[in-house]
């Protein structure tokens, strides 16, 4: 029976993971500072602890794995990591978790290790165009993130793989490209621009007017949140180490993920510009290497993920207490 170690099991990609690997059969360790927010976790144990601290780190390690999937980062959407207001505790801690995770694997012997790096390691130069932007994974360099956040995902990603050149460990790195999906955060400040897209549209009745940060015009691309843990498992399961790219190539603008979501919702609302962070003009991921390499391509339209997404967030809404739109 395999074995899989989670670290981040109560996050968004986390617990969605868990669950997999639980419908693959492995046995299942998961690890997070908190329990999923949205459903019970399906991992064999879960173990509540905090992976900035190297002795939890080695009491999570103390068995064979044959696959790590290092998820846990301090993180949120735009409105969280391109503030400035989290830089120092972002880098800190996620780069704590890293260092420490590294460590007790090489203690251990243990070799497999997925680490989730980020689109937001490319460099802002090459983002600049929101119809043009170069996200190849070679583009990388020479860096400039556009967020503290993007440069401790560069600086841990080399970390991996000086650990592989220095300690023998075979790391996987892919670099996420919007992910999303039901059971992600929604609402509180870290939730992401579909989430909080589908938000403001459930919350505001037919005719009515959201709020959308910058000027609309400003490009991405999602990848919903089954087609991820399928590219990543392929990943950990192929001799390749990357990092790659995991993510859709179907850009649209945030004017327009708004309209989709208003479509899915059956609703004509009006969008309001205002001033908030806004990250680069322009990112889709680059999936010629991830192609080429494992095969792996995302199956669905940006639409059919839409869809389950507000459904579920539409419900959530309808269920809690009424949040701010
Ligand atoms: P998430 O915030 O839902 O999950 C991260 C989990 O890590 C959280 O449950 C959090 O409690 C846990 N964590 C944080 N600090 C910890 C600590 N000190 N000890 C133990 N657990 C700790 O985020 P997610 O969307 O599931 O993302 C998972 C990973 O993928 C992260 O590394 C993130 O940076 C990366 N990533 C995600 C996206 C995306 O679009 N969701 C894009 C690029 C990269």
């Amino acid at each position: 029976m395999t074995s899989a170690l989670v670290c981040g099991a109560g996050g968004f990609i986390g617990s969605h993971l868990v669950r997999r690997l639980k419908a693959e059969g492995a046995w299942v360790r998961g690890v997070d500072l908190k329990r999923p927010e949205f459903r019970e976790t399906e991992a064999d144990e879960f173990v509540i602890g905090d992976l900035r601290d190297p002795a939890l780190c080695a009491a999570v390690t103390d068995r064979p794995f044959d696959e790590i999937y290092q998820l846990a980062a301090d993180m949120g959407g735009a409105g969280y990591i391109f503030t400035g207001a989290n830089d120092a505790d972002v880098m800190r801690n996620s780069a704590t978790i890293n260092l420490n995770m590294l460590e007790a694997c090489r203690k251990r012997r243990l070799r497999n290790i997925f680490y989730s790096s980020s689109a937001c390691i490319y460099p802002a130069y090459n983002q600049d165009d929101p119809e043009n932007p170069d996200c190849s994974e070679a583009s990388a360099y020479p860096a400039a993130p556009d967020s503290e956040y993007g440069w401790e995902k560069l600086f841990s990603e080399r970390l991996y793989f000086a650990y592989q050149r220095n300690h023998d460990l075979a790391p996987r790195v892919a670099r996420f490209h919007n992910i999303f999906g039901p059971e992600g955060t929604w609402t509180g400040g870290r939730e992401k621009a579909p989430a909080a897209l589908c938000r403001k549209v459930a919350l505001t009745a037919d005719g009515g007017e959201i709020e959308i940060w910058g000027d609309g015009v400003q490009t991405r691309s999602f990848l919903y949140i089954d087609e991820c843990l399928e590219g990543m498992t392929r990943l950990m399961r192929s001799g390749f180490s990357g990092p790659v790219n995991i993510g859709s190539e179907e850009m649209i603008s945030i004017d327009d993920l708004a309209y989709l979501v208003m479509r899915v919702a059956g609703k004509k609302l009006t969008i309001r510009h205002i001033p908030g962070p806004i990250g680069v003009r322009g990112r889709r991921s680059d999936n010629r290497l991830i192609h080429a390499r494992l095969g792996w391509a995302p199956s669905e339209a940006l639409e059919v993920g839409i869809r389950r997404t507000y459904r579920w967030i539409e419900r959530q809404v309808r269920e809690r207490a009424p949040a701010p739109a």
